[in-house]
């Protein structure tokens, strides 16, 4: 990424998910992209995950994984970054929970509660979802999610989330 050095840095963690268009392909290129990101790096990376998609069931599982990336960007330019990348994986998004090429989530931005009308954080159904905390626990076992380790939340759901790789 390009220097931080004389710049606060904060360190946000980020949900993928993609059901179509060779969904691991997807992923796994979004979580090398993020890399790139105009002040961003990724410092660490879950495997890849399937899923069953929440909602409407007829649609493909999905591939997910999560990322911490410290970034220099404050949250709304992240999410500004993050919605450019799902744009550019040409996004298609026909109804809601429906299939997706590329799905960004700001999970959570150093332990900042945002509340904005276009970001909140932490991601307000990160704790009901599998799929979202199977990977953050494989990357930050003792982070803690309103004031409870990720485990907890974990244990308290059904997880049917498979590791791919
Ligand atoms: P979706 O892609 O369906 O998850 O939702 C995208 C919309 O959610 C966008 O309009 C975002 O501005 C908004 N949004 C609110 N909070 C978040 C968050 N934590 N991460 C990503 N998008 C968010």
């Amino acid at each position: 990424m390009s220097s931080t050095s004389d710049r606060q840095t904060s360190l946000a963690y980020i949900g993928l998910g993609s059901n179509l268009e060779q969904p691991q392909q997807q992923v796994a290129t979004a979580l090398e992209e993020l890399d790139t990101l105009t002040l961003c790096r990724v410092t660490a990376a879950s495997r890849l995950y399937a899923s069953r998609p929440v909602g409407p069931q007829d649609q493909p599982d999905f591939v997910n994984a999560v990322a911490a990336v410290e970034t220099g960007l404050s949250p709304l330019a992240l999410l500004d970054q993050l919605q450019a990348l799902e744009q550019r994986h040409r996004r298609r998004r026909e109804r809601h929970w429906g299939p997706r090429t590329l799905d960004l989530d700001v999970l959570l931005f150093d332990r900042t509660p945002i509340v904005h009308e276009r970001l909140r954080v932490p991601h307000p159904s990160m704790h009901e979802r599998a799929f979202v905390l199977r990977p953050l626990c494989e990357i930050a076992p003792r982070l803690p999610l309103y004031e409870q380790p990720l485990s907890q939340w974990l244990a308290r759901l059904d997880d049917d989330v498979t590791p791919l790789n």
